[in-house]
């Protein structure tokens, strides 16, 4: 790719790339449009100050502070970019490496490089776009300042890989290299032009988010809304299906055992699941008791053991408000009331708060997801 460009330019220039048209393997060298820059005494070298730390790697900050010192003194400058996408197999596995060159010559022939590494989102389109960019920061400042001056009109122009253009040819060359070197990875959030950058903890997203959310539709993300689908009564059970859509769902009664209608309690209670209630009830126990005693002692097990089997099997008011906590039914503990009694017992045995939530945490945490794979 040969750029002669600025920033704004990449932007309009992008709906304009002119595909080239010249024979392959003919050599040939592009007779650019020049623009020509008188050297008066304005600061050329320094990056305007809400760019001067826009590369995360200093390495890469510095090189680049240190080609646009160079060329600062150039009156015609031109760049010739690429990027590259090398997938290789290895073991069955794909690995993916972007890198992205180019080198600059000014009025004198003198050759400036410039290579670097590419990382996320793996697209040619990026690795090239990148040796665009960090061109761009290379350049000195006036550049987008005369261009606007004189209206200008730059313009990116696409050369086939391969075609012939020998500068073209050490920019490809580059931009492998590229692979090898240290990351290009810039500052997004000191862009004006973007209104927000969306992260992910640290992570800067850089793909549409509706995408990134649907990857992030995982187990853990289907795991939560079970288990508040589960406390609120909101599973998509038949008799919630019947309903919301009367007339595509003209029976409620279980499709499994045919005995009653599919309500909540029953989709824990249907006799066709894989497990009964007192497999439930035994896991939660086991689950109880494996966790406090490797911080606690014997007698714990016995309480524990004692509370949950006082524990009545069914259900008592449908509406929570109705709930009494010292008299839960097992039925509210799947779905995911935790009793008093049984916060008690932990408690004394771990003496801290602290522990004792983290301990009832990680146990309801495993017995919901135990619920949700069996039943
Ligand atoms: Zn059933």
């Amino acid at each position: 790719m040969y750029v002669l460009s600025r920033r704004n330019a990449i932007r309009d220039g992008i709906g304009k790339i002119i595909e080239d048209s010249v024979p392959v393997d003919s050599i040939r060298f592009i007779d650019p449009p020049t623009v020509y820059i008188s050297n008066n005494a304005r600061d050329r070298t320094t990056m305007f100050a809400k760019f001067q730390n826009f590369w995360t790697q200093e390495n890469i900050q510095t090189r680049l502070d240190d080609i646009r010192l160079k060329l600062s003194s150039s009156i015609s400058i031109r760049i010739y970019t690429d990027g590259s996408l090398i997938k290789k197999d290895n073991n069955n596995s794909h690995i993916t490496t972007m890198g992205c060159g180019w080198c600059a010559f000014d009025e004198n022939d003198t050759e400036f490089n410039f290579s670097g590494k590419v990382e996320n989102f793996a697209s040619s389109t990026r690795a090239e776009l990148m040796a665009i960019l960090t061109a761009v920061y290379a350049t000195p400042k006036p550049i987008e300042e005369i261009a606007n001056i004189q209206n200008l009109t730059l313009r990116l122009e696409k050369v086939k890989a391969h075609s012939g253009v020998i500068h073209n040819e050490t920019a490809d060359k580059l931009a492998r290299e590229g692979c090898l070197k240290p990351v290009c990875f810039l500052d997004l959030q000191s862009l004006t032009s973007v209104n927000a950058v969306s992260c992910w903890n640290t992570e800067t997203i850089e793909e549409p988010l509706r995408h990134f959310t649907k990857k992030l539709d995982n187990k853990e993300t289907r795991q939560r809304a079970f288990n508040v689908k589960l406390f609120n009564n909101e599973l998509p059970t038949l008799e919630k299906l019947k309903d919301r859509f009367p007339k595509i769902y003209e029976n409620d009664s279980c499709i499994r055992c045919n005995l009653e209608k599919e309500d909540q309690v029953h989709v824990l209670t249907c006799p066709k699941n894989l497990i009964d209630i007192h497999s439930c009830k035994n896991k939660l126990i086991n689950l109880l008791v494996n966790k406090t005693t490797t911080v606690a002692c014997e007698d714990t097990c016995k309480n524990i053991c004692k509370t949950l089997e006082a524990l009545k099997e069914l259900h008592i008011p449908r509406d929570v408000n109705m709930r009494d906590a010292d008299h839960l039914s097992f039925i509210d503990v799947m779905l995911g009331l935790i009793p008093i009694t049984v916060y008690d017992i932990v408690l004394q045995k771990v003496v801290t708060h602290k522990l004792a939530d983290q301990i009832i945490d990680d146990v309801f945490v495993q017995f919901k997801l135990f619920l949700h794979t069996h039943i």
